[in-house]
């Protein structure tokens, strides 16, 4: 995998303060958006959200790509930070804004403002892209249009991610892994600096390394290979790549059960060649979600969907054989979800690692009694609700290791997170104590928190700098 350094070496913890924006690019939406961070775990957030065009996701050149992000964004401005909108409205005693990008696609970074393209996945294919500085190309359309923001850190979604669910945590631990179920699926985690050879480190420290996981196995040494799997592959526009990503995340899972309903009806003729089911993509991964949880008397909600989007007329057979499979290609993209989180748990070392030793008592966890644990849980609640704790030098020990994932796949098919847990469990190393410990939070459009949380983290390197 390309293990991409992420130039991010620290974690918030909560107490962080200032309006950033955030601009995330995903692989389906674009979403804009201004982050008022209050520095006791909260934040606000005022948000736009526009569905990528397709023509853009192809177009020309890459500045026509960042010209439709910029007329977003300025159309932002004007809506909620007028004062921000142009150059010439803002006061002297006002800067510049900062704002994080969120790109979720696979680029080399070589510092946190700066990065190139490595390729394009899910369905983006903008060849002139590729190698080109990103932030450079967006600030220099944002200049075009005298809009006073400056573009201070490039960060993957993924790594955005991890950093909201470090922000918003409950307690003070610091979360492990930022991982993406949704167009596509990619994780992030905090890896120490001595490991990172490729940077030659010289000093201690962590770094956050972006895994570009989706691209696991392209060889297919042991991830699953059927014959739905192999037409989805030969039919998407990277075929070869992404190999991992092809079986757990959104855009896919639709496709593996469109060709695998197109094979279970081929010999009838219940499909007529004007089906829309003949056309790629043409199932949502939300039909799955719906499939999925079909539990209506005699198939009733499915049977509809499918005469309503496809124009099959289908028996109570088929209904349930399109249950079945939909039910079978989410467990599977569920149980290969929960081997990379498992992967990187164990790569972590914390659940090996010994027993943490309370600060002020010396005593291990383990052995400690009931009015400890008692007064423990207290701290945690009060920490929780007031954000005290954060800011005072206790450190309330867990042994809690903290994930935090975001994407519509795992917010919404039903089960999703249920079925990493039981994988969790199933693989030896983990087991039950392990998948006990191992606290799973949704991070709700974490990027764009994230993004904020980083552009504020190189809005510091750079006042240090000057
Ligand atoms: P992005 O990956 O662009 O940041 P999302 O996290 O919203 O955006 O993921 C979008 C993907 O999630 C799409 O592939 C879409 O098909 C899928 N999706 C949307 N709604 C659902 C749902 N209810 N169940 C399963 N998948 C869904
Ligand atoms: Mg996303």
């Amino acid at each position: 995998m390309d293990q991409i350094p992420s130039y991010v070496t620290s974690l918030p913890d909560g107490t962080d303060t200032g309006l950033y924006l955030a601009v995330d690019l995903g692989g389906t939406n674009l979403r804009v958006c201004s982050v008022d961070l209050h520095g006791d775990t909260t934040f606000s957030i005022e948000q736009l959200k526009a569905a990528i065009p397709p023509e853009i996701m192809v177009a020309k050149t890459f500045s026509e790509l960042f010209s439709f992000i910029v007329t977003r964004l300025h159309a932002f401005l004007e809506t909620h930070h007028a004062e921000y909108a142009h150059i010439d409205l803002v006061s002297e005693s006002k800067s510049r804004l900062l704002l994080g990008f969120t790109f979720s696609f696979a680029f080399e970074q070589s510092a946190l403002n700066r990065g190139s393209l490595m390729r394009w996945t899910k369905g983006f294919n903008i060849p002139d892209a590729i190698g080109q500085d990103i932030c450079s190309v967006f600030q220099a359309e944002i200049d075009k249009r005298n809009i006073p923001v400056t573009v201070a850190a490039l960060v993957n979604d993924t790594v955005g991610t991890l950093l909201a669910r470090s922000y918003t945590s409950p307690g003070t631990t610091t979360t492990l892994l930022g991982a993406i179920f949704g167009t596509g699926t990619n994780g992030a985690y905090v890896e120490r600096l001595e490991n990172i050879t490729k940077l030659n480190p010289s000093r201690d420290g962590i770094m956050v390394v972006n895994t570009e996981w989706g691209s696991f196995d392209n060889e297919l040494m042991v991830l699953p290979n059927t014959p739905y799997d192999k037409a989805v592959d030969i039919e998407s526009i990277h075929p070869g790549i992404q190999m991992f990503e092809k079986r757990i995340s959104g855009m896919y899972l639709g496709e593996i059960l469109r060709h695998a309903i197109l094979s279970m009806v081929s010999s009838t003729s219940e499909i007529s060649p004007e089906s829309r089911l003949n056309q790629q993509f043409a199932i949502d991964s939300s039909f799955l979600s719906m499939a999925a949880a079909e539990d209506s008397p005699d198939f009733v909600v499915l049977r509809f969907q499918l005469s309503h989007h496809f124009g099959i007329d289908a028996d109570l057979d088929t209904a349930e054989g399109v249950k079945v499979l939909a039910l079978a290609i989410g467990k599977r993209a569920a149980r290969l979800a929960g081997v990379a989180i498992a992967g990187v748990v164990l790569k972590s070392g914390r659940l090996e690692a010994p027993k943490k030793v309370d600060v002020e008592s010396g005593v291990s966890r383990r052995h400690r009694g009931f009015w400890a644990s008692l007064f423990e849980s207290f701290r945690n609640f009060v920490g929780r609700w007031s954000g005290w704790l954060l800011r005072s030098k206790i450190e309330v020990h867990e042994d809690v290791i903290d994930i935090g994932v975001d994407g519509s796949l795992i917010e919404f098919y039903p089960g999703f997170e249920d079925t990493i847990r039981s994988t969790l469990r199933d693989i030896h190393a983990i087991g039950l104590a392990g998948e006990r410990r191992i606290r799973i939070g949704i991070a709700k459009d974490g990027s764009g928190i994230g993004a904020a949380l980083v552009a504020r983290m190189a809005g510091i390197e750079l006042e240090r700098a000057l």
